[in-house]
């Protein structure tokens, strides 16, 4: 069922997504599927799975790449993204995209693309070296692709995804002002109202912007294995979070409240007033172990995430692939028409139609 708003007035258009590089862990619910969630009632959505860049570290796994993008969708169903109200992207299937890719990487000088701080860490906290492919920096040109496509006023996102998005502010903006005329004193807000094709959009960090990993250091991340997936059993995520790092020995010595245990209790301990007893109570060194509050927080993402487990087994005692493959395929035709509709416009802007 298609959602209340859906009838009166266009709804405020959402992009987000995924790389299908893994399986989804709490990290990206904290810090932007929860978000898509909520906003699925009153928006119009479009998640989109960038299976192609996933080729920017993996082109040699295509059976992976695929088998991923498939895990992710059925992770997302998990979770509770809801495919009767938000239009599911597979990138591979809108060639729209690819296009955009190539007009936007024109607008973006090249050391801005290389400067950018989230390709940076990227690069070296995946050990990338000098040996990444010509088209690994280029994805960051395709995100804004994704994102500009479907015209989105919001793209909710964990924070290393910010600089991403200030880029895609800036491409949109040299867009709109090369092919449209807009002035570039023009307020992003009046950019469309100015006669620019693309919309600036913002970017909506998650209630938790950056969880950490497991290790108590990296951003948990799906190719560093310091993630609690989505996935998890029960036993899995106690053992994970057994290992959680916080250097304290003495339990009756003051503890730090900024490390990464505590980031989890604040983020997955619901009630706030238990929150803010831990904290006090590490704080004050008052008999209180890391051990202890383990348990409690294990038990707390046990509780997010077992509605999820369920659901994920429902689906797949259903026929799980062939529904996915179903939704993946409808859903193709609706991100084709929008994806279409901008590239033919930014085509028109381009002075690129000479066979119409
Ligand atoms: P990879 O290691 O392949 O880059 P990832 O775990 O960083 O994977 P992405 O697919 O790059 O996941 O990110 C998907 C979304 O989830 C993005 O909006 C990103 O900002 C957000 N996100 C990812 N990891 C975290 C995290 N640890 N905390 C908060 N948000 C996160
Ligand atoms: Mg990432």
């Amino acid at each position: 069922m298609r959602s209340k708003s859906a009838s009166s007035a266009p709804r405020t258009r959402v992009l987000t997504g995924d790389t299908p590089s893994g399986r989804l862990h709490i990290g990206h619910w904290v810090g932007s599927i929860e978000n898509r969630v909520r906003l699925q009632d009153d928006y119009e959505c479009y998640f989109l799975i960038a299976n192609l860049h996933a080729f920017t570290t993996r082109a040699d796994q295509p059976a992976e790449i695929a088998s991923d993008t498939i895990e992710i969708l059925k992770d997302w169903l998990a979770a509770g993204i809801d495919p009767d109200r938000a239009t599911v992207v597979v990138q591979s299937e809108v060639p729209a995209i690819t296009e955009i890719t190539w007009h936007l990487s024109m607008l973006l000088p090249f050391n801005r693309v290389m400067r950018n701080p989230t390709l940076k860490d990227e690069l070296d906290v995946k050990g990338l070296g000098d040996k990444y492919s010509f088209g690994f920096p280029l994805y960051a040109v395709g995100q804004c692709a994704d994102i500009l496509a479907f015209r989105p006023a919001l793209v909710p996102v964990g924070e290393d995804q910010l600089a991403h998005i200030e880029m895609c502010r800036e491409v949109a903006r040299r867009f709109n002002h090369t092919y449209c005329g807009v002035d570039p004193a023009t307020p992003d807000a009046k950019h469309v109202e100015a006669g620019g094709l693309l919309p600036i959009p913002e970017g909506l960090v998650g209630r938790v912007g950056r969880l950490v990993g497991i290790d108590g250091t990296q951003k948990m991340s799906k190719s560093l294995g310091n993630a609690i997936y989505l996935t998890d059993s029960t036993t899995q995520i106690k053992r994970k979070v057994a290992q959680i790092y916080t250097g304290r020995v003495d339990m009756n010595a003051p503890g730090d409240t900024q490390n990464a245990l505590f980031q989890y209790v604040r983020s997955f301990v619901t009630d706030p007033a238990r929150v803010a007893e831990l904290e006090d109570r590490y704080r004050r060194g008052d008999a209180i172990g890391d051990g202890h509050i383990k348990v409690e927080v294990a038990a707390a993402i046990d509780t997010l995430l077992s509605p999820m487990r369920e659901r994920r087994a429902q689906y797949d005692a259903s026929g799980g692939e062939d529904i996915v493959l179903d939704i993946i395929r409808t859903h193709a035709a609706r991100a084709n028409a929008v994806a279409a509709e901008t590239l033919g416009a930014m085509r028109e802007a381009m002075k690129l139609r000479f066979t119409r």
